[in-house]
């Protein structure tokens, strides 16, 4: 047995040595002479609906059963009180949350509290000369207040002692002992006045006493739950700031699920595309991890999401009977509740998102509200992460020929050269080419002709590019390679043939100058400067020196047409 039964069972045996058969002592005793069974059953009732309706004090719920069974215990003794208590007990039940075995436990704590509990503040209301039935007013308060004072220390020295027994920490903070005496305040009164209700009027207190009562619990929840919505909107808020400072799109759809998830607790969640009016999943949360794209066996642009998608509205389901017939094989079968809604911006859909949970009624209204409100941070911060990762792009390539700019070059020689300082590298290599006679090119072709040229040199010039090397454009028509581990004598062969391939390669253009628009053929040739760290520099910024200096006196002043190493 494992120790969890053990402590079950070995706890079901103490509740059953003491409360049945002390009930039956009190049952056989302590029985009132006249019992109204109306009364009983009312008492019963409204205990119930008490703790069925807990309300909460900055979350912590607050003891409010005794207004019913003060006035029961007046009315009729210990044993009808204990009664009251026992069904209260039982609907504690209802508002835990936990396992069969964890309200099992929870019961037979509880009710052996209760008992105890009774028979404790009943002694201390007859010591303090308190009479079951009396009309006294000042006796009965002296007696009820010493009561509720013992219930109440009584219940959280009891509760402090079972939890030290079972090594917990203590569920009370000064705080909630705060909290608790307070409430004496509401209680007494309330438990007076019912009481002499009862004494002067008999059963129309029930309604004169129950109708404000409860009323009033019902606008303190609603109350709680408009609190607990603005609770939301905070940290929907705050996960909206989250979003909004990340660049990659990938994180943000990433971080927009995992916090969605958190958030409703909900335990799938997916996200799809809409692709005109196909629905493909881009990402999906499987408690507890995000799922790779391709594992999961979501049939596309089926189900509820595809539902969502056509009628643009969005849906909640409470249980798994309520979508079945629609579900096909995209919700696992587990799933009980749904919320799906469409995300939209400017009016068109871009996704649809579905959040699932294991429990029944998982999802209020409120909560679709919400989603639909983070899911509207969600599309604004991606539409941001977009905007800045192109930004990104263009600022890092020429809009010409879609190689990296100067700007990048730069940046990315300084960084191959640290690769080289801390040996990841022996030799970093760098190659400027320059188009020979490229102004008479432009000159007889027109510049149009000439751009196109540019941009298919940077398809020749990217299709011979070494794996791990860069090739940029400098400016005009000259252009750098990178090329990290590539030593001098490496460098110089891999320029050579580039030159080569340069000079092989026929351009076609319609020449923009010539009117009758027929393709012609264009050859060119190039003249390259090559040089080498360590072997000729070991600062970054000479290698560009080095390599303008070598194309330029070595090789274009040398005839063009041909490669140069750099020399000192
Ligand atoms: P060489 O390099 O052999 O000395 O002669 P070159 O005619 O190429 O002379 P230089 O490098 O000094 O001139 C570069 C020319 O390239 C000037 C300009 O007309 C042309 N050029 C530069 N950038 C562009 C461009 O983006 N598009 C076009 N069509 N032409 C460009
Ligand atoms: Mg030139
Ligand atoms: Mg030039």
């Amino acid at each position: 047995m494992s120790d969890k039964n053990w402590s079950t069972a070995s706890q079901f045996i103490i509740w059953f040595l003491i409360v049945p058969p002390g009930m039956f002592y009190f049952l056989s005793n302590q029985m009132p002479e006249e019992l109204n069974i109306s009364y009983l059953f009312l008492f019963i009732i409204f205990s119930m609906l008490t703790t069925l309706f807990p309300i909460k004090l900055k979350g912590d719920p607050i003891t409010l059963v005794m207004w019913v069974t003060i006035p029961a215990f007046l009315l009729y003794g210990i044993a009808i009180e204990m009664i009251i208590m026992q069904f209260a007990a039982i609907a504690i039940l209802f508002v835990s949350k936990g396992t069969i075995q964890n309200k099992i436990q929870r019961f037979l704590i509880n009710s052996l509290m209760m008992f105890l509990l009774s028979i404790v503040s009943a002694g201390a209301f007859y010591l303090v000369g308190g009479q079951v039935g009396s009309t006294d007013f000042w006796s009965l308060l002296i007696g009820v207040s010493v009561y509720r004072l013992i219930h109440t220390a009584a219940n959280i020295g009891f509760i402090k002692f079972y939890l030290q027994i079972r090594g917990m920490k203590s569920l009370y903070t000064k705080k909630d002992i705060g909290y608790e005496f307070s409430s004496i305040v509401l209680i007494l009164p309330l438990a007076l006045t019912f009481y002499f209700l009862l004494n002067l009027v008999g059963a129309p207190s029930f309604l004169l006493m129950g109708v404000p009562f409860f009323l009033t619990i019902f606008f303190i929840r609603q109350y709680g739950r408009s609190e607990k919505v603005n609770e939301y909107i905070k940290s929907v808020g705050e996960i909206g700031s989250s979003l909004s400072v990340l660049t990659d799109v990938d994180q943000v759809t990433e971080k927009f699920i995992m916090k969605s998830q958190e958030l409703f607790n909900a335990d799938i969640v997916f996200l799809f595309n809409n692709h005109n009016q196909w629905l493909e999943l881009d990402k999906a949360y499987d408690k507890p991890h995000l799922l790779p794209k391709d594992t999961h066996s979501i049939r596309l642009g089926e189900g509820i999401a595809r539902m969502v998608l056509s009628t643009n509205e969005p849906v909640i389901y409470t249980k798994s009977n309520d979508f079945k017939q629609f579900s096909i094989s995209s919700v696992p079968d587990e799933i009980e509740s749904v919320l799906c809604i469409p995300m939209t911006h400017n009016n068109q859909t871009g996704g649809i998102l579905l959040l699932g949970s294991n429990r029944k009624s998982a999802f209020k209204d409120y909560h679709l509200k919400i989603l639909e409100l983070l899911g509207s941070y969600y599309i604004v911060a991606l539409e941001k992460a977009r905007y800045v990762t192109e930004a990104l792009l263009k600022s890092e390539r020429c809009a010409l020929t879609s190689l990296y700019n100067y700007r990048y070059l730069e940046d990315r020689l300084h960084y191959e050269m640290e690769r080289m300082q801390k040996k990841d590298i022996e030799d970093l290599s760098v190659i400027m080419l320059d188009i020979d006679r490229f102004k008479v090119v432009n000159d007889t072709y027109g510049h149009q002709s000439g751009n196109d040229i540019l941009k298919e040199l940077a398809k020749v010039l990217k299709g011979v590019l070494p794996e791990d090397g860069t090739v940029g454009r400098y400016g005009g028509e000259e252009f750098i390679y990178l090329l990290p581990g590539f030593s001098k004598s490496e460098a110089l062969e891999f320029a050579e043939k580039l030159r080569e391939t340069i000079r092989q390669h026929t351009f076609s253009i319609i020449p923009d100058l010539s009117s009758d628009k027929r393709k012609i053929e264009v050859n060119i040739t190039t003249s390259i400067g090559v040089t080498s760290a360590p072997f000729d520099t070991d600062e970054a910024m000479a290698l560009l020196r080095n390599a303008d200096r070598a194309l330029y006196i070595g090789a274009k002043q040398a005839g063009r047409d041909r490669v140069a190493v750099y020399v000192k």
